[in-house]
C-alpha cells in the first residue's frame, strides 16, 4: 500500500522586528548571536533605515532561513501627498486584509518632525466635527499595522535627513478605546532597545474615557495626554462629542487632575473655535470655570470645514485671537494652533478609511 501525501503544515509564522522574546527565540533557533539581530532591529526600528538596505550592510550576515522568518512590517504604503503648502505628507496605507488607514508626518519649520497615527480604520465615536467618525468603525488595527506606520513614517523621515522623534496618536480611531492594544503600542514604542521613543514625546489625544484615562496616567506617567474638551457645556458637548452623555464634565474633570497629579505635568485641553456654539461668552465663562485649579494647557483649534460635514462653522480668525488673548488674560497658557495639511485633507479631523 501507498504511503498517503505528507499534509501540507501551516508556513511559520512571520516574527515582527518589535517582538523580542520571539526574535530571541528565533536567534536561538538559528544559533545565532541575539547581538547581530539587534543591529537589524535598532537600524530599522530606531534609525528608519529601509530593511534590505539594513539586511545588506550588516557585517556579519544572518542566515538566510532566519532572515526568511522576520516581516519588516505589516502595511504597503499605497500612496502619499504632500502639501504645497506646509511641511505635512498624507500617508495612505493599505492592510493585509485590504482596510485603508491614514498616517500624516508633519515637519514644524522649527524642525521637529511628528507621526499622526492611526489606531483605527474610521471610527465608531461618530463626533459631529470629524470625518473619521463619518465613516463608522471599519476595521480595528493590529499591534504590527499600528507600529508599521511608525516604521514607515521614520524611514520618509530618514531619507531627507530628519529624525522622526515625536509622535502623537490623533489620526483615525480613539486610542483609549483600544486600550490594551494602545498600551502595548506604548510598551515598544518606548522600549531603549526597540523604538526607542521618549515618553515625553509621545501623546495620546482622547475625546475623555476618564478611567482609562487615569490607567494610561498610571501606567505610563511620562506620555503626555490631551483630552478633547471642545465645550465645557454638557448639552454642547455632547452634541459634538456623543460619547460624552455617558461621561459627565466633573468625572472628565476629576480624571484630568489625577492624570496631571500622577504626571506631574500639564495636562493638554484641545478646544474646538465653532461659530455660535463653542465661542460665545456663556462658553468661555464654562471653560474657565471647568479649568480653574487644572495644571493645564490650553490649545485652541481652528475648525477645518470638511465636505460632510457641514453644519458646523469656523470661529473667524480675528475672534479666535481674541479668545486666545482673554484667556492668557486669565493666567491658561494658551496657544491657537496653526493646521498643517489643510490643502490635502490631512489636518485634524480630516482623515478617511
Ligand atoms: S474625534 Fe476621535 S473619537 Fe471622535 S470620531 Fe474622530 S477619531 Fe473618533
Amino acid at each position: 500500500m501507498k504511503a498517503p501525501p505528507a499534509l501540507a503544515t501551516d508556513p511559520e509564522p512571520v516574527i515582527s522586528l518589535h517582538d523580542a522574546p520571539a526574535l530571541a527565540a528565533l536567534a536561538r533557533e538559528h544559533r545565532t548571536d541575539p547581538q547581530h539581530l539587534a543591529k537589524l532591529t535598532r537600524r530599522v526600528l530606531q534609525h528608519g533605515d529601509d530593511f534590505c538596505a539594513a539586511l545588506t550592510s550588516l557585517k556579519t550576515p544572518l542566515p538566510a532561513p532566519l532572515v526568511a522568518r522576520l516581516t519588516p512590517g505589516a502595511l504597503i504604503l499605497v500612496k502619499r501627498r504632500d502639501s504645497a503648502r506646509d511641511g505635512a505628507t498624507k500617508l495612505l496605507f493599505q492592510t493585509r486584509a485590504g482596510e485603508r488607514i491614514e498616517s500624516v508626518l508633519l515637519r514644524a519649520r522649527s524642525g521637529r518632525t511628528t507621526l499622526c497615527l492611526s489606531i483605527q480604520s474610521g471610527c465608531a465615536f461618530g463626533c459631529s466635527f470629524c470625518a473619521s467618525g463619518a465613516s463608522g468603525l471599519r476595521a480595528r488595527l493590529t499591534l504590527d499595522e499600528v507600529l508599521a506606520q511608525v516604521i514607515h513614517g521614520r524611514q520618509i523621515a530618514a531619507s531627507e535627513g530628519l529624525n522622526l522623534r515625536n509622535l502623537v496618536f490623533m489620526g483615525m480611531g480613539e486610542p483609549l478605546a483600544e486600550e490594551a492594544l494602545l498600551h502595548d503600542c506604548l510598551e515598544r514604542l518606548t522600549t531603549a532597545t526597540l523604538f526607542g521613543f521618549s515618553p515625553r514625546r509621545v501623546c495620546v489625544s482622547t475625546v475623555g474615557l476618564p478611567e482609562e484615562m487615569v490607567r494610561l496616567a498610571q501606567r505610563f506617567p511620562s506620555v503626555r495626554q490631551a483630552l478633547s474638551l471642545h465645550s465645557a457645556v454638557a448639552n454642547e458637548r455632547a452634541a459634538l462629542i456623543p460619547v460624552a452623555r455617558e461621561h459627565s464634565l466633573d468625572d472628565l474633570r476629576r480624571a484630568a487632575l489625577e492624570v496631571t497629579r500622577l504626571a506631574g505635568g500639564r495636562i493638554l485641553i484641545e478646544y474646538l473655535l465653532l461659530a455660535g456654539r463653542t465661542d460665545r461668552p456663556e462658553d468661555e465663562r464654562a471653560l474657565y470655570a471647568w479649568l480653574d485649579g487644572l495644571s493645564a494647557h490650553l490649545n485652541l483649534i481652528p475648525y477645518n470645514p470638511i465636505w460632510r460635514i457641514a453644519d458646523h462653522t469656523p470661529t473667524p480668525h480675528s475672534a479666535a485671537l481674541a479668545f486666545a488673548r482673554r484667556c492668557r488674560a486669565r493666567g491658561i497658557p494658551t496657544t491657537l494652533r496653526r493646521s498643517l495639511g489643510t490643502d490635502i485633507s490631512a489636518a485634524c479631523g480630516a482623515l478617511t478609511p
